[in-house]
């Protein structure tokens, strides 16, 4: 079963990937990790990626399909996939259509106001990259591997009010793509969510 977790910045995705990951041994691909693993090895595509990602704007659609492409041809059919914050836009949304079926989308859907809170109070570990918010957590370093508790660089007010916005103008159009197709699921990402019961039923719909 190959999943896509839709929503704005900060809505969860990458919690809710984590807890796939460890429950049910889903592959985990994360554009935003990709790319800033770009970044940090100074890679081209990392460059011309910082100067999108710095301003709260998205990356190219032609740079981000290629870094999913690649990812994806080096992936056994049998794997389970969770993409987690691709696609971003119809184009991107078209290309996955075109290599990989997908199962199920799941759009994580809160207000402004929440997301504003928890992209200040985000922390991610250097390390592992786990994702920590200081309302719940206060420690300066990682309960999984002690390693040092960051901010992204890009969860400032000013970048994510811009991500905010990009994300109305290009990612929410897929929430009617993905009805049309009958896969979408829409949770609650203003609650904690544990159980994963509702992506295993045959039904789309509220959860
Ligand atoms: P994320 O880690 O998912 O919050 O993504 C951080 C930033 O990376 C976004 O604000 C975009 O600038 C860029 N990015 C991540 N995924 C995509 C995508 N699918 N399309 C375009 N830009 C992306």
């Amino acid at each position: 079963m190959n999943i896509v977790l839709l929503g704005a910045p900060s809505s969860g995705k990458g919690t809710m990937a984590q807890k796939l990951v460890e429950k049910f041994n889903f592959f985990h691909i994360s554009t935003g990790e990709l790319l800033r693993e770009n970044i940090s090895l100074r890679t081209q595509l990392g460059m011309v990626a910082q100067t999108y990602m710095e301003k709260g704007n998205l990356v190219p659609d032609e740079l981000v399909c290629k870094l999913v492409e690649e990812k994806l041809r080096n992936l056994s059919k049998d794997v389970n996939v969770i993409f987690d914050g691709f696609p971003r836009s119809i184009v991107q949304a078209k290309m996955l259509d075109a290599i990989c079926k997908i199962d199920k989308v799941v759009n994580l859907s809160c207000s402004d106001d929440v997301i504003k809170e928890r992209t200040l109070g985000r922390r991610i570990c250097s390390a592992c990259k786990k994702i920590y918010n200081t309302r719940s957590y206060s420690s300066l370093s990682c309960q999984a591997c002690g390693g040092e508790l960051i901010s992204r660089s890009d969860d400032t007010l000013e970048t994510v009010t811009k991500r905010i916005e990009e994300y109305k103008r290009q990612t929410s159009p897929l929430i009617e793509y993905y009805k049309k197709q009958n896969k979408l699921i829409i949770v609650d990402a203003s609650k904690d969510i544990d159980n994963f019961d509702f992506l295993f039923s045959k039904k789309g719909g509220k959860n």
